[in-house]
């Protein structure tokens, strides 16, 4: 093995530095993930938020969480490299996850129902969300886009690499959702969040130390940019210290909806723009084309995103307070039921890869398999509904929840892990970090509109608790009904779609697929 060259060594036929970009992200998503799960509820039950302030909480941290990727993907494109801006984004994180194990006093509710909170905690959390928020911002994108960058065009292990790397992402979720939310909810909330931080501080050693197997994939295409100087500091110096300090700015906003509002509008608004500036002045024919395939695509995934995305907020707090959390005489905690989604994944992931290879020349082209991932992601609603329906007066059994897991990441393996793969096919080599910041954009969007549609279940909570189960129960009840018309609406029109949109993409959907 020693005489081989690292560039042709390989590894379950991928090249070696598939899993080291693998583990890397495999720990940023258990940081991620492990800090998202136990989020409501600390939010809900700690600082004594009331549903509705919660919910709008995550809705725009998730969503500032997802909108910076499009700010990195352009940065690392243009200047830094997506290995720098891994390593910067990592760093921060791994600051931002520990900040979280801060969790000072718990707010307390008098008999007349004024709630005392802890505001110095408040604000640490509020800026530690703020440093993850960046890091995130200069990791996540990045990192997908250099995948793509390990496989030359037309190679056809690209698609398969990307369905590894998404089990990399739902085994670091899967381990997170178990580990951060037992410890957080058995021995504190801090250790939770601590855990979060400790995973990813090894990403991020994980990352640097894999660096020789990248094999100069990744590095900044503008060096002379990065070593010129302004106001007597390297350039590159600058763009971090500029990014730093823009965690004061995300601080402040994440604190304020109407603001995230404002920025995810603009943001959209000023990327459409420039995508149409591309695509009319930069390109013709094909290419042109295959990018508008790729926005149309995008836009659709913003609908998606917000159904699935209640896991983090409704489904969660569903969970904890309506559903029958025994299974086969275990209880499992409310935030550990998110681990099924990550079960999920990474027991089908193979399968879908497989069963799309298998289908040949019947295999579906990318816009019906994203039709199909909103029919799934509105039938999981259509399980919760079934199941509440046959709850009676008591307790809604486990099973329905697991089955709306189901259904829901057999159609995030329908548009996630093939979207991803689209978009380093799809967009104009030169663009390919800035549209995959795009494709986070959107999720977004959803994560904010996901925080106002939960809101719809949004219950009275007494120190932190529903007091009626069966009032919390209509509210979901009408919430999920209004998903599961949703995500088949949204389907139906994409399907209709889809002949427009195949053709748009010439053909390079088939080569995607096998
Ligand atoms: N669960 C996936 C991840 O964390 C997809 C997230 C998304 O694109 N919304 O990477």
């Amino acid at each position: 093995m020693t005489n081989i060259p690292i560039e042709e060594q390989t590894f379950f036929g991928h090249p070696k530095a598939l899993f080291i970009l693998f583990f890397t992200e495999m720990w940023e998503r258990f940081s991620f993930y492990g800090m998202k799960a136990l989020l409501i509820f600390y939010l809900t039950k700690y600082h004594l938020f009331s549903d509705d302030t919660g919910n709008l909480l995550i809705g725009s941290y998730a969503a500032l969480v997802y909108a910076v990727p499009v700010i990195g993907g352009f940065i690392a494109d243009k200047y830094l490299g997506f290995r720098k801006a891994i390593v910067f984004g990592g760093i921060m994180l791994v600051l931002g996850h520990l900040g979280m194990a801060y969790e000072g006093n718990a707010a307390t509710q008098s008999i007349t129902g004024e709630i005392t909170r802890d505001n110095l905690a408040l604000q640490v959390f509020y800026f530690s969300l703020a440093m993850i928020i960046l890091g995130v911002g200069f990791l996540k994108a990045n990192i997908s886009s250099l995948v793509g960058e390990l496989y030359s065009v037309g190679d056809k292990r690209r698609d398969s690499g990307f369905t590894l790397f998404y089990m990399g992402i739902n085994l670091g979720s899967f381990l997170a959702t178990i580990v951060c939310v037992w410890l957080g909810e058995s021995y504190g909330w801090s250790y939770g969040f601590g855990a979060a931080g400790v995973g990813m501080f090894f990403g991020l050693v994980t990352f640097i130390s894999g660096k020789k197997f990248l094999m100069g994939k990744g590095e900044s295409t503008n060096q002379p940019f990065l070593e010129k100087r302004s106001f007597g500091l390297k350039n590159e110096w600058l763009i971090y210290i500029v990014s730093v300090l823009s965690t004061l700015l995300f601080w402040q906003m994440v604190q304020n909806h109407d603001a995230v509002s404002i920025a995810l509008q603009v943001a959209g608004g000023v990327s459409f723009l420039y995508i149409v500036y591309y695509a009319v002045t930069k390109l013709d024919g094909k290419a042109r084309e295959q990018l508008i395939a790729l926005t149309i695509l995008i836009v659709f995934t913003i609908v998606f995103w917000a159904l699935f995305e209640q896991a983090y907020t409704s489904m969660n707090l569903f969970a904890d307070r309506i559903l029958d959390r025994h299974i086969f005489g275990f209880e499992i905690s409310a935030g550990q039921f998110l681990s099924f989604n990550a079960l999920f994944i990474i027991l089908l992931a193979p399968v879908f890869a497989w069963l799309w290879v298998k289908l040949g020349k019947y295999n579906p082209n990318t816009a019906v398999k994203f039709a199909l991932a909103l029919a799934l992601v509105g039938l999981g609603f259509g399980a919760l509904v079934m199941g509440i329906n046959l709850s009676g007066v008591g307790k809604v059994a486990a099973f329905w929840l697991i089955l709306a897991y189901f259904l829901h990441t057999c159609g995030e393996l329908s548009l996630s892990p093939v979207g991803l793969s689209a978009v380093t096919k799809l967009s104009p080599v030169k663009i390919v970090g800035f549209m995959m910041g795009v494709w986070f954009l959107a999720t977004a969007s959803s994560e904010f509109i996901a925080s106002l549609l939960a809101n719809i279940a949004s219950v009275d909570t007494s120190n932190g608790l529903a007091p009626d189960l069966n009032v919390a129960k209509e509210s979901y009840l009408k919430l999920f009904e209004y998903l599961f018309y949703t995500g088949i609406g949204f389907g139906a029109v994409l399907l209709a779609l889809s002949p427009v949109i195949k053709k748009l993409m010439h053909g390079v959907d088939k080569e995607l697929n096998n």
